[in-house]
């Protein structure tokens, strides 16, 4: 196999001269077992049929060990709120934006004024201030004018004055219309509750997918205002929104559908601790159905949402299964099948244990030295040839240098 471009990665230990490479070499893949830490060449990237010429386990076509601890931290969120604590697990979640809009600076004309020029590259530098101070430009083209009205509105914005955006989106309006003006005025207005003017707005936005998902998501929270959510109106979401992403901090009508309705549980229960009544129970059950992804960040979106409003039984249902799933794809790591990790895999198979019989508790403490292990915790594990050191990747090269 000639050389092509490919990650290569060069692991050593920080004790002794322990050092291997793993990627695309000169000639075929340098492999790297992660269990008895032997190096091996293979003709080709490993798939699933490769093992390791001396211990039999699954070779891989990267590093896999730097996930053990994110992988732990992931089971150990998940495993809390189960018992009942969703903050861990909270935490991790991504924070998607309800409403999208496009704050990228307005690039500079080669025929602007010096005035505008100068506040296009305050902007660019992140100078709120400074363009926030700069006097509204008295005359130019309609372009120009519009680009000095839009690096305001921007700045407003980062500056964390929403109403003043509104007012200099709706200044840059008055100069033209603009589809971008019209999106970052209608999500300024959607985020304020203003949704008949944000409806208007957004209705002149264009086709991007930032449009094109503020219009659905606006669609989304004035359904949810309703007692039930009208089906006709999530799906008229769906269709606004288009083709939807499974990246998995991208928004979808589903992400939002949910979170909309723990959020209005919560506001209008102020019972503590919460009890979900059978209305919002079914609610909640009829909008997880609506969730278009099985993704550990949907579950545990769901998992985090149940444990919020008060419904242990719904976690368990939903816990169970999730936790059953991390614990198992840890227990399969390469890594923990060698002898320096023996102990994690041990606690591994006694979390595994105590989730089948529904004791997150007890899950939880089988896990907690793993999760507390310094090499870990540092991408790293221990080194079989010195016992003293631990393995990591020092050096990552993005592309393998051509032959000549
Ligand atoms: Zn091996
Ligand atoms: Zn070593």
């Amino acid at each position: 196999m000639a050389s092509s471009s490919g990650a290569r990665w060069r692991l050593a230990c920080d004790r002794c001269d322990a050092s291997a490479w793993v990627g695309v070499g000169e000639r075929g893949f340098d492999a790297w077992c992660e269990a008895c830490q032997h190096a091996q060449s293979l003709n080709a990237v490993p798939d699933a049929a490769s093992r390791c010429a001396r211990c039999g386990t699954q070779l891989s076509a990267a590093p896999r060990f730097v996930e053990l601890w994110g992988m732990l931290q992931h089971l150990d969120a998940v495993l809390a709120a189960w018992a009942g604590d969703a903050t861990p697990l909270a935490t991790l979640l991504p924070e998607r934006p309800m409403f999208l809009t496009d704050l990228n600076p307005p690039v500079a004309e080669p025929d602007d004024p010096a005035p505008l020029r100068a506040q296009l590259a305050a902007l660019a530098r992140g100078d709120w201030q400074a363009v926030r101070a700069a006097p509204a430009m008295a005359a130019g083209s309609v372009p120009a004018v519009m680009r000095a009205h839009a690096a305001r509105a921007i700045a407003h914005e980062r500056a964390g004055d929403p109403a003043a955006a509104i007012t200099a989106w709706g200044q840059a309006l008055a100069v033209g219309e603009d589809e971008r003006a019209r999106l970052a005025r209608g999500a300024l207005l959607a985020r304020a509750g203003r949704v008949e003017e944000a409806r208007e707005d957004l209705e002149h936005a264009g086709g991007s997918f930032a449009a094109r998902w503020s219009r659905a998501a606006l669609l989304v929270t004035a359904a949810v205002r309703t007692e039930t959510p009208d089906a006709g109106a999530i799906g008229r979401a769906r269709a606004e929104a288009g083709t939807r992403s499974a990246y998995w901090s991208d928004p979808t009508v589903g992400r939002l559908l949910f979170s909309l309705l723990v959020a209005r549980v919560l506001a209008t229960d102020e019972r503590e601790p919460r009890h979900a009544s059978d209305a919002e129970r079914s609610l909640l059950r009829a909008a997880e159905r609506e969730l278009e992804y099985e993704t550990f960040w949907d579950r545990a979106l769901v998992l985090v949402g149940w444990v919020r409003v008060g419904a242990p039984d719904e976690v368990e249902r939903v816990a169970q299964p999730l936790a059953h799933t991390e614990a198992g794809a840890l227990a399969a790591e390469p890594a923990l099948t060698g002898t320096p990790l023996a102990a994690v895999a041990t606690a591994l198979g006694a979390a595994l244990r105590a989730i089948a019989a529904s004791e997150p508790a007890r899950a939880r403490a089988a896990l907690a030295d793993a999760l507390a292990r310094a090499d870990l915790r540092r991408f790293r594990i221990p080194c079989v040839r010195c016992g003293r050191g631990t393995v990591g990747v020092g050096e990552v090269l993005e592309v393998f240098p051509a032959e000549d």
